[in-house]
């Protein structure tokens, strides 16, 4: 089987988390703070932080930035739940801004409506979570411009765009947002195993992400003259977690790092040939926004042969594709059911038919297998099978 996404481990890899066995340390030592720092280089932000997962950066940038209950979070229906999932920890709603069908990330126009409609009934979003759907990059500055109007908080969730840019800057510097999220999970670009780290520029929310990580405790400084206080002493200051990641998982991520470069050349490599020998078929590709790079996590397809009366039984149902190629040993996925639809959504009130766009975008999608070890033997044999898939059913 041809997975439609892998990670890739060398002996660099390897060795750099043996080093770490072999240490003093396993859970807070150098590399985490390394990493940290290497990663925010990388990306031209002033801070990081490292958790143990990107669904806990989410939570706990919500957190820093004072998301509570009463407060609102908006985000793409397009999306894996853990964007919108983080609101609902901070006991915060949520809601979601429907899709560019060109684009398949938030709607700028759209979110503009809804931010008009939501003033004459105040109820204001506090954050907006733009997601950067499959790598690309989202429209942050007409984002941002409506953040300044409306007095909102931007999160990116960036689980699928690390080493994207936009506007020649990485995404994660945050020049147009307050925090950047990334993933380490296995599927993405580089993997720690678990793991996530929040990026900002401001001090003062780095800070208070990184006691929210890790119990709400400070180690204050010890007043040594003070019979009360000594070398033993810390303090908790206000309600934290145990987020923190460790420093296998840091030594891993910061080994992948230096290969980003490399990862990212292959899929876009990768990317362009899907581009180049589907253009024939009955597809949309995704697009390239100029002024960005995509990180090309994933190749998203829409069937357009779908589009057609579906009665008529000789066309082909998403289903049959997926279920043909599957069987054909390509591990072709679907990316994203529309969170709204989700069961616990829907126990929240939200329905099918509320966000049309990533509906339809959902029933014709399909992604196709793309990762750096990929040969393009495989690739060929992936074009292979879906033209013929294409063909038969047509
Ligand atoms: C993977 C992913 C997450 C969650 O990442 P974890 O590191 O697995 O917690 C959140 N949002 C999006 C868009 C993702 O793809």
């Amino acid at each position: 089987m041809i997975p439609y996404g892998k990670q890739d481990i060398n002996q660099a890899d390897i060795a750099a988390v043996v080093a770490v066995l072999q240490s003093d340390f396993l859970t807070q030592g150098p590399q985490v703070p390394l990493f940290e720092q290497a990663l925010a280089k990388t990306v031209q932000a002033q801070y990081g932080v490292a958790v143990n997962s990107a669904t806990s950066a989410l939570h706990i940038a919500c957190l820093a930035l004072g998301l509570g209950k009463g407060d609102c979070l908006w985000t793409s229906p397009n999306t894996f739940v853990a964007s919108a999932n983080c609101a609902r920890y901070c006991q915060a709603k949520v809601d979601f801004v429907d899709i560019d069908p060109r684009t398949y990330n938030m709607c700028p126009d759209a979110l503009h409506v809804k931010l008009i409609d939501a003033q004459r009934h105040n109820t204001l979003p506090k954050i907006v979570m733009p997601v950067h759907f499959a790598g690309q990059p989202c429209d942050m500055q007409r984002i941002h411009a409506l953040a300044q109007e409306y007095g909102f908080k931007i999160i990116e969730d960036a689980s699928h765009a690390i080493g994207a840019t936009y506007h020649n800057l990485p995404v994660g510097a945050c020049q147009y947002s307050d925090i950047t999220v990334f993933s380490f999970h296995p599927v993405k670009i580089i993997t720690s195993a678990e793991g996530g780290m929040a990026m900002c520029n401001d001090v003062q929310l780095a800070e208070q992400m990184r006691l929210l990580r890790s119990h709400g405790v400070t180690h204050v400084p010890a007043q040594l003259d003070s019979p009360h206080t000594g070398e033993w002493y810390y303090e908790q200051v206000t309600l934290g977690l145990n987020y923190r990641m460790i420093e296998l998982q840091a030594a891993l991520g910061l080994s992948q790092l230096q290969r980003l470069p490399v990862f990212l050349a292959q899929r876009q490599h990768l990317r362009q040939r899907y581009d180049c020998l589907l253009k024939d078929l009955p597809l949309q590709l995704p697009v390239a926004d100029s002024m960005t790079t995509s990180a090309n996590h994933l190749y998203p397809i829409q069937l357009n042969a779908l589009e057609q009366d579906s009665s008529l039984s000789r066309q082909p149902s998403r289903k049959a594709i997926f279920d043909r190629l599957r069987a054909q040993g390509i591990g072709v996925h679907v990316h994203y059911i529309p969170v709204h639809t989700q069961p616990y959504y829907q126990t929240l009130g939200f329905a099918y038919g509320d966000y049309p766009q990533s509906e339809h975008y959902y029933q014709h999608a399909l992604s196709l297998p793309l990762y750096h070890g990929m040969t393009e033997q495989q690739q060929d044999q992936v074009i292979e099978e879906l033209a013929d898939v294409l063909m038969v059913c047509a």
